[in-house]
């Protein structure tokens, strides 16, 4: 498969003062293939949005590399990176903030494309405005109108169809249906589907809930406190997972057929997620991981390719120690 984004080894810190630092993002690579959906899963707090912004380049990173079509967009002359927006979209989980309520439909999805001077008659511009509506679900009675005239569900069509409006590549969903109804949910990522299979997008899908993802996503990568702790596909994830804390998200799905015995393991985590400006040496994840041992607090494990396209950083797959049973037997 082609890669469209590499992500290498991206940083973000946040200077506090005072000496301290937020490491929001902590060294975090994947790649994302042409014409797949990536879910990037995590507890809020665990640098996903941040990656996601910093990959957009909203943030400045500290350290790493984001790499598009072969080219580093941190490294982009200003014209470079104008265009490379016309590449990247994103939406985002709220809407309503995100659209100016002052601004009638037409005028929101108008203006990436009146920056970016797409149109010289504002008759061929209102017509893609049209078509644009049409393609999220919406109609053209609908342009005149001002988002608090709409549901949830439709505000986040508006934000579909603004982003699409400069015919992206990738797009950059950030909780795109936390803030929506259940049922409204599924409308929106079978819209989303729709319009990847029709223009070949790819989607970087952010959640806090893996069960947000499963159905969407080609391959997940779980983040806990800045750094990428499991990623692989979708159905390995599910069938297999390997890291205690991507069990332990698992195991908080509820099964929906109470006929099928669950075959998972169950995990429960304790506590609260540590801050990101005091994170436990060794592996972040031993504060709260059921199987932590010695070595966790004072190595951090190594992120590596355990099996094929399924990496993972906990020593219970370190080599020398491969068989977590056995590792927890170790322990006592
Ligand atoms: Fe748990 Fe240790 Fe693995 Fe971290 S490295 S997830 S503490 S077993």
């Amino acid at each position: 498969p082609h890669k469209t984004l590499e992500v290498k080894n991206l940083k973000k810190h946040f200077s506090l003062g005072k000496g301290k630092t937020l490491k929001a993002v902590d060294g975090v690579s994947f790649d994302i293939y042409k014409g797949e959906t990536f879910g990037l899963v995590g507890e809020s707090g665990c640098g996903k949005s941040t990656t996601g912004r910093t990959i957009m380049n909203l943030y400045n990173k500290t350290d790493g590399e984001v790499i598009y079509e072969g080219q580093s967009v941190h490294h982009l002359s200003e014209k470079e990176q104008f265009l490379l927006k016309r590449r990247m979209q994103m939406i985002f989980q709220d809407p309503y903030a995100s659209l100016n309520p002052r601004s009638t439909v037409a005028e929101i999805i108008s203006e990436p494309m009146e920056i970016h001077n797409l149109f010289s008659s504002n008759k061929e511009r209102m017509a893609r405005v049209y078509e644009l509506l049409e393609e999220v679900g919406l109609n053209r009675d609908h342009a005149n109108r001002y988002p608090h005239e709409f549901s949830g569900g439709q505000r986040q069509r508006i934000g579909i169809a603004r982003a699409l409006a400069l015919d992206p590549d990738i797009i950059i969903a950030d909780e795109p249906i936390s803030a929506l109804d259940v049922s409204v949910q599924a409308q929106v990522v079978n819209l989303l589907e729709r319009l990847q299979d029709e223009k070949g997008l790819t989607y970087l899908f952010i959640a806090h809930d893996l069960s947000m993802v499963q159905h969407i996503s080609d391959r997940i990568g779980v983040m806990y406190l800045g750094h990428m702790v499991e990623l692989t596909s979708s159905e390995q994830l599910y069938d297999k997972p390997l890291h205690p804390y991507t069990k332990a998200l698992l195991s908080a799905i509820p099964i929906p057929d109470p006929d099928i015995e669950d075959q998972r393991e169950q995990v429960i985590i304790e506590g609260e997620i540590p801050s990101p400006i005091d994170p436990p040496s060794g592996c972040v994840f031993r504060t709260r991981c059921p199987m932590a041992m010695d070595v966790c607090a004072k190595k951090a494990p190594v992120w590596q390719e355990v099996e094929k396209e399924h990496y993972v950083a906990c020593h219970l797959y370190n080599d020398e120690i491969v068989d977590p049973e056995e590792a927890k037997n170790q322990q006592h």
